[in-house]
């Protein structure tokens, strides 16, 4: 079977070459290319012609398939959906912010998580991503749109945390100089609660911005909405946070979807404010995209700047999530469902 030279760290690149007998050193080469975008060793012109077919006869460089493009009359935003070669697919979505141009991207086929008011866990986990098939989303949306990305949030589809491995080396490999050149800030990975990698990757990326998804205030509503609360209370859940922010000295983010008449009433809100006082982190609001498979419907606007309200009024810093892409299939796992034909 070929390499995949996509889902390679430049250090196992180096290996590779040398078990072919090649110079290490052309491992950067490669990497850049890859990174660069090529599809084929022919495109590697500053490699010498025998390297290149003995690299066409032991390695290839896997693509996604670009499937389904849906693009956002309003805002720019453009989603993609990708195609893998086992036959499943994953989506990614391209947003433009004032901050710069971020992907949003998936680390799973499905997820086994199970949170109720997503249209990602329907099916369940088909499998983990590849670092390669992570890193391609991003490549290929580069080269489609012709626009650097600036930042990166693996926020789609799948719980990164669960694929923890291939999640390590997509980060190293796009943070590479040779690679994206993604500065550890400019990344952002969420979590549902999985806290024994939340101090894992506390340990191994503490400059990553983590986003932790809370979506309630207690574990009576928590628990409703998001199985993984029956494995990690909300109590251990807030002290793993506390210790990651101990640990990385950075600001966590705490994920709050507004699921109308589920977890968005006032005493949802006082309560909230109690549970996170005295940790240093950002509230991120977001209104619900209505998913018609999962019977939940977003907050209104109004009810959803009351909440807003609340928590600013007792000291936490709470932005409502600019909504993107409203006229599109925005929200994480609905175009995957669709192609699948659900
Ligand atoms: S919200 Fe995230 S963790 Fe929960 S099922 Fe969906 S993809 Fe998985």
């Amino acid at each position: 079977m070929k390499t995949n030279l996509k889902n390679l760290s430049i250090k196992e690149m180096e290996r590779f070459l040398e078990s072919l007998g090649e110079k290490k050193f052309r491992a950067k080469q490669i990497f850049s290319w890859i990174y660069k975008g090529a599809d084929s060793f022919e495109e590697m012109t500053d490699l010498s012609k025998d390297l290149r077919s003995k690299l066409a006869e032991d390695a290839e460089i896997k693509k996604l398939n670009i499937l389904k493009v849906q693009n956002s009359e309003k805002d720019g935003t453009r989603k993609y959906l990708f195609g893998l070669d086992d036959g499943n697919s994953i989506e990614a979505v391209f947003m433009k912010y004032k901050f710069g141009n971020t992907v949003c991207i998936s680390s799973q086929a499905g997820c086994r998580m199970g949170c109720s008011f997503c249209a990602s866990a329907i099916n369940g986990l088909q499998r983990n991503l590849t670092a390669g098939e992570m890193a391609d989303q991003i490549i290929s949306i580069e080269k489609d749109t012709g626009e650097k990305i600036g930042n990166v949030v693996v926020m789609g589809t799948g719980e990164p945390l669960d694929n923890y491995e291939n999640l390590s080396g997509f980060l190293r490999n796009i943070h590479e100089k040779d690679g994206l050149n993604l500065g550890m800030r400019s990344i952002t990975v969420s979590t549902c609660g999985l806290i024994p990698k939340m101090l894992e990757i506390a340990a191994d990326f503490p400059q990553i911005n983590l986003a932790v998804s809370l979506h309630a205030p207690n574990d009576t509503v928590r628990s409703k909405l998001m199985p993984i609360s029956k494995r990690y209370p909300m109590n251990e859940l807030l002290e793993a946070c506390r210790q990651h922010i101990e640990k990385t000295s950075r600001r966590i983010t705490f994920e709050y979807a507004l699921v109308k008449g589920a977890n968005d009433s006032d005493g949802n809100a006082e309560e909230l404010a109690s549970k996170l006082r005295g940790i240093n982190c950002h509230v991120n609001l977001i209104p619900l995209n209505r998913v018609s498979e999962t019977g939940f419907s977003g907050t209104e606007r109004k009810d959803a700047d009351r909440f807003r309200e609340i928590l600013e009024r007792r000291g936490i810093q709470v932005t409502i999530r600019r909504e993107l892409g409203s006229d599109i299939d925005a929200a994480c796992g609905q175009l995957r469902l669709k192609n699948n034909g659900n």
